[in-house]
């Protein structure tokens, strides 16, 4: 029958060239920044191993990138009192810029910018070129996996908005823990343990027969986009009458999202790859639509303005001289000295800790303002 239908259709042809050379150089170019700023940071480390002794090298900004809890309590904390805290003011910008991104492109973040999206796509990549073909998970295996990773991110919700006080988000982010979070960080990879070692690699050996198997199913910065997209007004749009139902674009859809049954794609996995639109043989038949018009938007547009918003917020963040921390050498190497004694605060009595500190340290203040004013 839909064969009949689609006999039946005036098609066509649709010549728009691909977008995905482009979002492959985008993507390649935002991974090759993301090694440079290891590169650096890796100099800079070693500036503090040998005690200030060797030649400096900045602390690349960049590297706040990879710490999405800080930037999570950090953009927390600004919009509850205004303030960008400056101990990962870089990680502030950066963590607003893909959420900023993600509410006007929906997760493009994911398919555009992210480096660990890019390498688990070249697996997926990989995983389709020895299997012929994308493995799908059934659905009643699909979708508790994919809770798992909104789990995550409730864990950190409710840490943050009911178990922390606002001057506890404070004190967390004060904390030398904070400070050299990024350094700690560096060393989980630098020293990595077994367990993680092996964690890793079941991870890589999964996202090969499962694409994206960390993206799908565990990244809780992959859950909160997810959420964040869903208010995005630009979506992908399917235009039913010009449809001729060849199903190419379920088959091209990295999230398997069943692009040729719906008008609109209102999906917490659709990253706004544009795979669906490339491969779709019909003219202007799927394309980026703003929902409640009709009009398209270009797929060059679609780059520009997911690259260029991106840019912009972080390009912003440099220039108001809120990109680099005022921590100096000195006091890094203080810090370094100390590192082992800062424990990653784990559990709920961690967070306490934090409550009551803040609150002992809030008591401390008044009785100074006090003793101050006598
Ligand atoms: S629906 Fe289209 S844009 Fe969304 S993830 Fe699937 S292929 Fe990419
Ligand atoms: S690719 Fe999808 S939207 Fe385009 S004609 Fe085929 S089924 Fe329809």
């Amino acid at each position: 029958m839909d064969t009949d239908r689609s006999k039946r259709k005036k098609v066509i042809k649709n010549y728009e060239k691909p977008i995905q050379k482009f979002r492959f150089v985008v993507q390649l170019l935002f991974t090759l920044l993301c090694i440079w700023i290891g590169i650096e940071f890796f100099f800079f480390i070693q500036f503090l191993e040998t005690n200030g002794t060797s030649a400096f090298i900045n602390r690349p900004p960049g590297v706040d990138g990879f710490l999405p809890i800080s930037s999570f309590m950090s953009f927390y904390l600004f919009i509850v009192t205004g303030e960008i805290h400056s101990a990962h003011p870089a990680g502030f910008f950066i963590f607003f810029a893909i959420v900023f991104v993600s509410i006007v492109f929906g997760k493009a973040f994911c398919s555009w910018l992210c480096p660990v999206g890019f390498i688990s796509e070249l697996i997926g990549d990989f995983g389709d070129k020895i299997f012929k073909k994308r493995i799908k998970i059934p659905r009643w295996l699909d979708y508790p996996l994919r809770s798992i990773k909104y789990l995550l991110l409730g864990f950190l919700f409710y840490s943050v908005f009911v178990l922390m006080s606002t001057v506890a988000v404070k004190s967390f982010l004060d904390s030398p823990y904070n400070l050299v979070s990024d350094i700690k960080m560096f060393y989980f990879f630098a020293d990595i343990s077994r367990t993680a070692l092996i964690v890793l690699a079941v991870l890589f050996l999964l996202s090969i027969p499962i694409r994206n198997f960390w993206c799908r199913y565990l990244c809780p910065y992959g859950a909160l986009l997810g959420i964040t997209s869903l208010l995005s007004p630009n979506k992908i749009k399917r235009n039913v009458s010009s449809c001729v139902d060849c199903n190419l674009c379920n088959k091209a859809c990295p999230s398997f999202i069943k692009v040729d049954r719906v008008k609109t794609v209102i999906s917490d996995e659709c990253t706004t790859c544009m795979n669906c639109v490339d491969v779709c043989p019909v003219k202007d038949t799927l394309q980026v639509g703003t929902v409640g018009t009709k009009k398209a938007i270009n797929k060059k547009y679609v780059l520009a303005g997911v690259v260029g918003l991106f840019m912009l917020i972080t390009g912003f963040g440099m220039i108001s001289g809120n990109w680099q921390n005022k921590i100096s050498n000195e006091e890094y190497i203080n810090l370094y000295e100390d590192i082992d004694s800062y424990g990653h605060p784990t559990g709920t009595e961690s967070v306490k800790r934090f409550n009551e500190d803040a609150i002992e340290k809030e008591k401390k203040q008044e009785i100074n303002d006090l003793e101050a004013l006598k």
